[in-house]
């Protein structure tokens, strides 16, 4: 089994964080985390791999379309769609119009609970409703009711894998195996080693 410290995720900074000029500040909030970037590019999106992207894994048509429902149902209204899959259906055709507008950046980030340390930092989907302190919660401004008047995806700058299975399978069709550097960076010995008897002269 790999080492904890080698967990991967991917994250895409999408079109409204490209265009909203924060690829840095994004950038600089995931860094500083400790977690290493081992991979990185610029490209626009095809519909297919967006497509891909959201079909690799089997139950997120459902899994969005329920998110969506409770998030209405909790505000006391209705959901544009009754079925989940359905929704997730809906909100797939939305999400290929959106990522293949422009360019995105996307990312592959290792180390101690990636995953995890990433979806936090991330905030909550929709942007209204993300904490303070992260980045959909203190970047950006969208909704659901608003997004859904005008038929298009929420905008909330990033998507991260939701688990480590799904980051894998992810990680796959974004990146090429020799496009994931493998190397060392310093700080990895305050972070991760045991002894730390390489610190003092
Ligand atoms: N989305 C949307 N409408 C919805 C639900 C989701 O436009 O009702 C978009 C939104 O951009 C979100 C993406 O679909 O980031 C993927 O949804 P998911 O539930 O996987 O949220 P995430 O993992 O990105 O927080
Ligand atoms: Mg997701």
């Amino acid at each position: 089994m790999n080492h904890r410290s080698k967990e991967k995720t991917l994250v895409l900074i999408k079109p409204d964080g490209v265009q909203r000029a924060l690829i840095g500040e994004i950038i600089r909030r995931y860094e500083r985390t400790g977690l290493k970037l081992v991979g990185l590019k610029f490209v626009i999106p095809t519909v297919e791999m967006v497509e891909k992207h959201y079909l690799i894994d089997d139950g997120w048509l459902e899994s969005v379309g329920k998110k969506t429902k409770a998030s209405y149902e909790k505000k006391g209204q209705k959901a544009p769609f009754d079925d989940p899959v359905e929704g997730g259906k809906w909100v797939l055709e939305k999400l290929k119009k959106f990522l293949s507008a422009g360019p995105v950046v996307a990312m592959v980030w290792q180390g101690n609970e990636a995953v995890g340390i990433v979806r936090k930092i991330t905030g909550g989907t929709e942007p209204l409703s993300s904490d303070v302190g992260t980045i959909r919660g203190d970047l950006t401004l969208d909704s659901y009711p608003l997004a859904d008047t005008d038929n298009r995806a929420v905008r909330n700058l990033i998507h991260a894998s939701g688990n480590s299975e799904e980051a894998e399978k992810e990680i796959k069709i974004w990146f090429k195996e020799n496009e994931i550097i493998k190397y060392r960076l310093v700080q990895e010995t305050i972070l991760y080693d045991v002894n730390l008897d390489s610190i003092k002269e």
